[in-house]
């Protein structure tokens, strides 16, 4: 099956050398781009993109989809009081359908907003993985574990783990993966950890898990347990090149080197992390600089309020301006490289997405350079990271797939799931 994007405006690659190509073509065939040049032609289905800037479609490397119920529904709290005052007891109120719901309306959100790929780990994950395969966009689910210290209950976790593993089947294009999420070293066990780790070398899966998120995670893991937590995951063996940590905002440089000599991997959520006050922004440029792969997340719904990566990418580039008082930090095209090639190298998936070239999966989203956001045109990446919103995404195609053309969802009854959303919400 053929796709021809005919005529862009201008192609962002974010190829090695970032180039950023004008009026030219762009030739998909069964899903991959084989043809970037001029005066294509094909049998197949084209689309139009004079006055449309063609860019690799953005990667949220952290994220809880079916939290996209709970937005707004809890604000302006410390963090661990959100989850035991709010969250926790809404999520009590959860079943399959609501979570299903739940993550449809996200994934609307997302391809709304340009997002292609997500890495998501919530509970009923069953729902969230037949609710995702049903849409056509690409992400990693992960059955979220939390044992508490309770021994039964890491029995019970790594049980409901593995029977969601089953789910997966392995599918041609490799769309949805499946990966191990045990949430955090304060809400996991030391033994639910080391049985994760086992079970990520046997089935070869990556592991996602919530990291140094908060000042007092880290002063907890000190008391508890005698060191950092990024130390502890270390001392016990957890760390190493499969592990993507998210948020990682209180890193000592002793933890920098650790996190850089195992080839762990970095989610970065700024305006979470700005919502909850954890405490201090995450020290990027020094992530950077040590080569470490760092991608964009929003988190989930209920801390962030927003799944669109356009507004994470401001926010990203301003927090660390203003941090660090210098303007030269996190500039327009490190942002973006850390939305794109960047959350592609976090999720091991750099040889497939990540950026417009000959070879690689077509995620693309086509920009309306006619939007107010988008001129004056002096600097596409400059608009995109300081002035767009994910409102002037007007397609968005995965895997060689139209998701939405012209800002109209091909894939998902966008009605139909507003109304169960709405439905669910007025429950809670
Ligand atoms: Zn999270």
């Amino acid at each position: 099956m053929e796709l021809l994007l005919k005529d862009c405006t201008q192609v962002l690659t974010q190829d090695n050398k970032r180039n950023i190509l004008k009026d030219i073509d762009i030739l998909i065939k069964d899903g991959i781009i084989t043809v970037i040049g001029k005066n294509l032609s094909t049998t197949g289905k084209m689309i139009d993109c004079k006055d449309k800037l063609a860019m690799p479609g953005l990667i949220n490397t952290h994220n809880h989809l079916a939290m996209s119920l709970f937005k707004g529904y809890g604000d302006d709290m410390p963090l661990d009081r959100w989850l035991q005052e709010k969250i926790w007891p809404a999520e009590a109120k959860l079943d399959n359908d609501s979570v299903k719901y739940g993550a449809l309306f996200a994934i609307i959100e997302m391809i709304k907003t340009g997002t292609t790929c997500f890495n998501d780990m919530y509970l009923s994950s069953e729902a969230v993985l037949k609710a995702t395969k049903s849409t056509g966009i690409r992400g990693f689910i992960a059955y979220g574990m939390i044992d508490l210290d309770n021994p039964e209950k890491t029995e019970s976790e790594l049980k409901a783990a593995n029977s969601f593993l089953k789910n997966f089947t392995p599918e041609e294009n490799g769309l949805i993966l499946p990966i191990l999420g045990p949430h955090s070293p304060y809400t996991c066990s030391r033994d639910l950890l080391e049985k994760t780790k086992l079970l990520a070398k046997e089935k070869n899966l990556p592991i996602h898990i919530h990291v140094s998120e908060t000042k007092k995670e880290i002063e907890d893991s000190i008391k508890d347990k005698g060191m950092r937590p990024i130390e502890y995951l270390n001392s016990i063996g957890f760390l190493d090149k499969n592990i993507i940590l998210a948020h990682a905002c209180h890193l000592s440089e002793d933890e920098i080197a650790l996190i850089k000599h195992a080839g762990a991997r970095i989610s970065h959520n700024p305006t979470s992390n700005m919502k909850l006050a954890t405490g201090g922004a995450m020290p990027l440029q020094k992530l950077l600089n040590a080569k470490i792969p760092t991608g964009l997340g929003t988190d989930g719904s209920a801390s962030n309020n927003s799944l669109d990566l356009f507004g994470e990418m401001k926010v990203c580039a301003l927090l660390h301006k203003f941090a660090n008082n210098d303007p030269e930090t996190a500039s327009a095209q490190t942002v973006l490289d850390i939305a794109t090639i960047g959350g592609a190298k976090v999720l091991g998936l750099e040889d497939k997405i990540g950026s417009i070239e000959v070879g690689k999966r077509a995620d693309i989203i086509l920009l309306d350079l006619n939007d107010t956001t988008m001129v004056p045109n002096h600097n596409p990446v400059s608009n995109i990271i300081y002035s767009a919103t994910g409102a002037c995404v007007d397609t968005t195609i995965v895997n060689g797939k139209i998701l939405m053309e012209n800002r109209t969802l091909k894939t998902i009854d966008e009605k139909k799931v507003i109304e169960n959303v709405n439905e669910f919400a007025s429950k809670i």
